[in-house]
C-alpha cells in the first residue's frame, strides 16, 4: 500500500513542483473525443495519435495490474516564456531552451519510484513523460493538478501552463487519492484563441494542421503554415494566458535555459556543431537543415 503524503514528499524532494495521485481509470469519453477529432482531420498526418487509442484511455493496458497513477509537474517558465520582443525572429518555444525534458523528467520519475520501492518492495510500474500513449492531461485533472484550457494544455493555478508532466503508472493501491480539480478554470477568458496567429485553436482542441508548433517540429516537408517568426515550437497561446503572467519563474535549475535563441547564428553553424551543442536538447528532434528551412519560411503576420 502506498501512502499519499509519502509520494508527495518524495516528488518534491526529487524536484517536482506539483504531484497528485489518482486511481487508474478508463476515459471512454476522451477516447470518443479523440476518435472524432482524428476523423475530422485535425490531427492529419500525425500517425502516432491514431495508434493505441485504447491504451491512451486506459493505462492498465500499458501496465498490467495498474492501480494508481502518480502525476507530477514541474515548472519550466523562463524569461523567454513571457514572450519575445515584437521584432524577434528565429523564436524557439521556451521548453526547448532547456535540457530535454524526456531525459530530465524520466530521471526524476525513476528516482521517485526507486524511493517508493524501498518502502513498498512489491511495487512495480512504468514511468512516462510524453513517451507513451496516455492521456496525461486527463490524469492530471483527475489528480487535482488543474484543468484543460481552451488551447488544450493543462493549466495549473500555481504555475500556469508552463509545466512539464511526468506520469508513473503503479501497481499498488494508495491509502488515499486526490480529488479532481474543481474551480472556475478558464471562465470567460479566450485570450489563447485570440492570440493564436493562425487561428488553430477551436475551444479546447487544436487544428494541428494550422499549428506552428507542429509545423516547425513535426512536419517534415511541404510546410505552408505561416510561422510568424518561430523556428521551433510556439508559445503564443501560453504567453498570453493570464495564469502565466502571475506565476513565478521556474526555480528548478534542471529547467534553466541553456541557450539564448536570439544570439545564435544558425547560418554559420555546421550539422556537426549542431549535433554536438544540442545533443541533450529538444532541438535534437530536428536537424540544422530543418531549422534553416524554417528560418527561410518564417514570415510575420504583418508581412
Ligand atoms: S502553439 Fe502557436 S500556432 Fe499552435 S495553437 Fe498555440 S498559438 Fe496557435
Ligand atoms: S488564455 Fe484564457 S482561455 Fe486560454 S487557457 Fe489561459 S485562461 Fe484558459
Amino acid at each position: 500500500m502506498l501512502n499519499l503524503s509519502h509520494i508527495k514528499s518524495i516528488a518534491a524532494k526529487v524536484g517536482f513542483d506539483l504531484c497528485g495521485v489518482t486511481r487508474c481509470q478508463k476515459f471512454d469519453s476522451d477516447m470518443t473525443f479523440l476518435e472524432h477529432w482524428l476523423a475530422e482531420g485535425y490531427g492529419e498526418g500525425l500517425a502516432y495519435l491514431e495508434r493505441n487509442t485504447d491504451k491512451r484511455a486506459n493505462a492498465s493496458l500499458l501496465v498490467e495490474g495498474a492501480k494508481s497513477i502518480v502525476v507530477c509537474a514541474v515548472s519550466y517558465k523562463n524569461s523567454f516564456s513571457c514572450g519575445y520582443p515584437a521584432s524577434a525572429r528565429n523564436k524557439i518555444a521556451s521548453y526547448a531552451l532547456t535540457t530535454d525534458y524526456h531525459i530530465t523528467i524520466k530521471r526524476m520519475l525513476q528516482s521517485l519510484c526507486a524511493e517508493l520501492k524501498e518502502s513498498c518492495p512489491t511495487l512495480s510500474g512504468r514511468c512516462f513523460t510524453d513517451s507513451a500513449p496516455i492521456f496525461e492531461k486527463r490524469y492530471a485533472v483527475e489528480a487535482g493538478l488543474g484543468w484543460i484550457g481552451r488551447q488544450s494544455l493543462l493549466v495549473t493555478p500555481q504555475f500556469g501552463t508552463f509545466v512539464l508532466l511526468g506520469v508513473a503508472v503503479l501497481t499498488e493501491e494508495c491509502d488515499s487519492y486526490d480529488t479532481p480539480y474543481i474551480g472556475i478554470g478558464c471562465g470567460e477568458c479566450h485570450r489563447c484563441i485570440d492570440a493564436c496567429p493562425n487561428g488553430a485553436i477551436h475551444n479546447h482542441h487544436i487544428d494541428t494542421r494550422q499549428c506552428i508548433s507542429r509545423a516547425t517540429v513535426e512536419k517534415q516537408s511541404d510546410c505552408t503554415t505561416p510561422l510568424h517568426g518561430w523556428i521551433f515550437g510556439c508559445d503564443e497561446c501560453q504567453s498570453c494566458c493570464p495564469y502565466n503572467t502571475k506565476t513565478p519563474l521556474a526555480t528548478n535549475p534542471l529547467f534553466a535555459p541553456t541557450i539564448d535563441p536570439l544570439t545564435i547564428d544558425w547560418q554559420k553553424m555546421s550539422e556537426a556543431e549542431y549535433t554536438l551543442h544540442f545533443a541533450t536538447s529538444p532541438l535534437i528532434r530536428t536537424t540544422l537543415q530543418r531549422i534553416k528551412e524554417n528560418i527561410k519560411l518564417t514570415t510575420f503576420s504583418a508581412d
